[in-house]
């Protein structure tokens, strides 16, 4: 070892010493005192590596710049992993990225609800034990025209707890063009077997006729199912049997009709000329018996399945054992009921509703903002990179709208010496975490997802990374090491998976 890198280990400050600087004082009092020592511990480390591999972390390399650099660089990675994101792929309904941001009002009621008691399941009247459906029951039964409504944790739950209530033990009917997979984890034919109901499968995957229906039905029969195909269309030489028709062999059978509607619009998205989606109200109106959707595709909401439809079902699916597995949380309650306020006056919607505003927003606007974020951006790129405003497509996402792009506009960014994915990489792990989309070997912000008011965080994300990248290119250390240093560290902990951008449903 030579005489330099003795003297540098030998300068590296214990544990004890840096636990005892007011600073590090300061930052416990807003971090948990194990997790801000884990990572004195893991920089220490660090900069051992460092100088055991033969350099030196900073120039003068003294107490005070080692506590600097901690300070300056570790309160990053001590923030909640949970932490909000830039959504520049233009990817709606993005899974990977939390689904439907929620409107200001439902906001928040999150907030009332969760940092106070609140009457979750308690009649004010009576003093007792109520019911956590009534925040939302009376608001979707209004809605969607239904008799009865309940809410479980999500689309997937609400499919088991339907099949196993009304159909445990008997047979399903389904056609075969809508055995679907969402996402990967759900698959209609596993969700049944969970669910203890037998599976028959009729028609083919392009065609499925009403006698293919009547023909199924058998003593065994517990209910007909129709799901959304959602995620893929058939195109072509393709039959599927119209709602009513299937509700009218159902009843003459006496048999429930159960509607999967997957996104579950709650409005008519061809009013503002996107692609017609199934609405829930036509799923009623036409007389299926039970209806279940997603809260976070297209309603807008939190994560959660939402059940409507006849009351004498509804009680029974209720009364499931299985549904005190599945129940929502006050959380999921007070935001529901929020977004599903906005629904009742029509006219202002769109333009509280996040989801609905970016999925029918002017193209000629986000236009617009792609050219003004480019002005915010040119004083931070300067001469480091290149940008342009061009035309794209983005996706409404999570199955919804499956074969449909919307036009956008994008803003294309090239910097100097960093190829589109490092570009990707890097705006990701800035502090909020900027997603966006590498096509054509260039990487792209869509601004349909981006509203102005998250144009700072892009642009102080962009001015930090030109700082450190252009950092990396000057011969002697500085502080920015650090930097790189505790970006590595925590690479580390993350899988490969995790940094991909996918949109998995
Ligand atoms: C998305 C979807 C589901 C799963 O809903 P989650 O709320 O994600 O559990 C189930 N069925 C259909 C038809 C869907 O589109």
């Amino acid at each position: 070892m030579m005489d330099d890198q003795k003297e540098w280990l030998q300068k590296l400050p214990g544990v004890d010493r840096m636990l005892e600087d007011p600073s590090i004082h300061h930052l416990m009092d807003h971090y948990p005192r194990t997790m801000v020592i884990d990572k004195i511990r893991e920089y220490l480390e660090a900069l051992r590596q460092m100088i055991l591999a033969g350099d030196i972390p900073f120039q003068p390399f003294e107490y005070e710049t080692i506590l600097d650099g901690f300070l300056t660089h570790t309160e990053l990675s001590l923030e909640p992993s949970l932490k909000r994101a830039i959504n520049g792929t233009g990817i709606v309904l993005h899974t990977g990225l939390g689904r439907a941001p929620f409107p200001k009002s439902a906001q928040d009621s999150l907030f009332d609800a969760v940092a106070n008691y609140c009457v979750l399941q308690i009649d004010p009247h009576t003093g007792k034990r109520g019911d956590r459906y009534i925040h939302v029951e009376s608001l979707l039964k209004k809605i969607t025209g239904a008799e009865a409504a309940m809410v479980v944790n999500n689309n997937a739950a609400a499919t088991l707890l339907i099949l196993n209530t009304l159909a445990g033990g008997k047979e399903v009917i389904v056609s075969r063009g809508e055995l679907v997979e969402i996402g990967g984890s759900f698959r209609v034919p596993d969700v049944m077997k969970r669910s203890g109901a037998k599976l028959v499968e009729i028609g083919t995957t392009n065609r499925t006729h009403l006698r293919d229906y009547r023909d199924a039905i058998t003593p065994e029969t517990g209910l007909i199912l129709r799901v959304h195909q959602s995620n893929y269309r058939i195109v072509g030489f393709s039959k599927i049997v119209p709602l009513e028709g299937l509700v009218s062999l159902a009843h003459e059978a006496r048999l429930p009709i159960v509607d999967d509607l997957g996104s579950g619009a709650l409005v008519d998205l061809s009013r503002w000329g996107l692609p017609k989606e199934p609405t829930v109200q036509e799923s009623i109106r036409a007389g299926s018996d039970v209806v279940c959707f997603s809260g976070d595709k297209l309603l807008g909401g939190p994560q959660c399945g939402v059940i409507v439809g006849k009351k004498e079902y509804i009680d029974r699916i209720k009364k499931n054992q299985l549904t005190r597995a599945l129940r929502s949380c006050k959380m999921t309650f007070a935001v529901l009921e929020a977004t599903l306020r906005l629904y009742l006056d029509e006219e202002t919607l769109c333009q509280h509703h996040p989801v609905l505003k970016m999925l029918t927003d002017p193209v000629k606007e986000i236009k617009k903002r792609c050219y003004s974020l480019k002005r915010r951006l040119k004083d931070s790129i300067g001469d480091h990179g290149e940008m342009a405003v061009v035309e794209d497509r983005s996706e409404v996402g999570s199955g919804s709208l499956a074969a449909e792009t919307l036009p956008t506009w994008s803003l294309v960014i090239q910097i100097q010496g960093l190829s589109a994915e490092e570009l990707a990489k890097r705006l990701r792990l800035s502090n909020p975490p900027v997603f966006g989309r590498v096509k054509d070997d260039g990487y792209r912000l869509d601004c349909r997802t981006i509203p102005r008011d998250e144009f700072g965080f892009i642009v102080d994300a962009m001015k930090r990374l030109l700082l450190s990248s252009h950092a990396e290119e000057m011969p002697e250390k500085s502080k920015n090491v650090a930097e790189n240093i505790i970006r590595e560290v925590r690479e580390i902990d993350e899988s490969p998976d995790e940094s991909k951008q996918t949109n998995a449903g």
